[in-house]
């Protein structure tokens, strides 16, 4: 489940991928999902699971009614194409599209009410996290050659990346959620909105809420790796399995952990999208207060009542790392994530107590787990 991107990438070369869709890039995220059936980190042997490509990745449901299943596909497969054609960024038709393209005009634009409530809430937690998660981090990326700009031939200078953190000012983005319909405005020339590190999560809430009022009651939503429950696996489990995957070793399920009804779970890993300059990897999560690639971190996975709420703690505390993302995460009643530090040469995971309490341990796990709250070394 977690690390979803590690077995599709390319191994030996490994020069750059940034998000874009093509047919290679379809098979392998379509063999990705087989692969993580075939290694039973998650699949239980009596469920169907359908799966499609949407938003750039896999979508699946899991439910143990092969007919059930089927009908669900088609109820979240409308969902996803609809926050698709809204919050996509590399659709040139969609409604964050139309934003951006209408940065520094003046004009507002009109968007859904979905767009609306997705953008409230990222520079909500653009706010609450002072900016480490942030919305308006495009043109950051951008200046690493991410989100469709040219492949950068050196890191952004200083001069530069000051320049990308001012286009990312959050505060003079002007939502008007409350307008019918909602209008979103971005005042300056070459700001830019990118909803990548919560807009799945938001559909998964969609769909979940759709599949739950169309009458199902127990399925497991899967969005490239976004988790919703709806129900249980099977009468009387109680929720739905989960693994934690090895970020450094793909066949390696660390633990497992059971997914109770309405909860979600969403993992950050620095594998899934990146760039090579000069021979050196920089992944696709940035700290916009720096305009720096995070390092240090190879992936955060977040358990929280909403997908969207996974979604957007995952990234932030990927930037904030174990020590003040664990204190961030106080404010978040019923949330629990872990840390795995980018250190395959001493390979440990750290664990809000809540979770701890839940993981059970699978043979052959090789990660040292620690407790979030004992001595922390190397957090940013
Ligand atoms: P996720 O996989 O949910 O952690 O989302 C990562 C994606 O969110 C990246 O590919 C970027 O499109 C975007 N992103 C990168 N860094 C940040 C950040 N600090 N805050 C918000 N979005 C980000
Ligand atoms: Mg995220």
């Amino acid at each position: 489940m977690q690390n979803r991107a590690k077995f599709w990438l390319p191994r030996r070369r490994p020069l750059r991928y940034d998000g874009r869709m093509n047919t290679l890039r379809i098979a392998r995220l379509l063999l990705l999902a087989g692969a993580v059936l075939a290694q039973g980190c998650r699949k239980e042997a009596r469920l169907t699971r359908v799966q499609w490509v949407v938003m750039g990745t896999v979508a699946a449901v899991q439910c143990a009614d092969a007919r059930a299943a089927q009908d669900a596909r088609d109820t979240a497969r409308e969902v996803f194409a609809r926050m698709d054609a809204a919050l996509s960024t590399w659709r040139t038709d969609s409604e964050l599209s139309a934003v951006n393209k209408a940065a520094g005009t003046g004009a507002a634009t009109a968007v859904s009410p979905e767009t609306a409530t997705v953008l409230a809430a990222a520079l909500e937690l653009c706010d609450a996290s002072g900016g480490a998660f942030n919305p308006l981090v495009s043109p950051i990326m951008r200046a690493w050659g991410f989100n469709g700009a040219a492949t950068a031939l050196a890191p952004p200078d200083a001069a530069t990346r000051d320049a990308a953190i001012a286009l990312a000012d959050w505060r003079h983005v002007a939502l008007d959620a409350a307008a019918s319909p909602p209008t979103a405005l971005l005042p300056k020339q070459d700001m830019r909105l990118d909803l990548g590190a919560i807009a799945k999560g938001y559909a998964v809430d969609a769909a979940w809420d759709a599949l739950k009022a169309a009458g199902h009651t127990n399925l497991l939503i899967d969005l490239g790796g976004e988790l919703r429950a709806l129900g249980e696996a099977a009468p009387g489990r109680g929720g739905w399995r989960t693994g934690v995957r090895n970020p450094f070793d793909k066949n390696v399920c660390e633990a497992q952990f059971l997914l109770a009804d309405g909860e979600a779970v969403a993992t950050s890993g620095n594998y899934e999208r990146f760039v090579e300059i000069n021979g050196v990897r920089y992944a696709h999560i940035m700290d916009p207060r720096t305009a720096m690639p995070v390092s240090g971190m190879a992936s955060v996975t977040v358990v929280a009542p909403t997908s969207m709420l996974a979604d957007g703690l995952s990234t932030a505390l990927f930037v904030l790392g174990v020590e003040r993302g664990a204190e961030f995460l106080r404010g978040y009643t019923g949330c629990e994530a872990l840390w795995i530090p980018d250190t395959p040469e001493s390979p440990v995971m750290f664990v809000t107590s809540g979770l701890a309490k839940r993981l059970t341990p699978v043979g052959g796990a090789k990660l040292n787990v620690r407790v979030v709250g004992t001595a922390i070394p190397g957090s940013n």
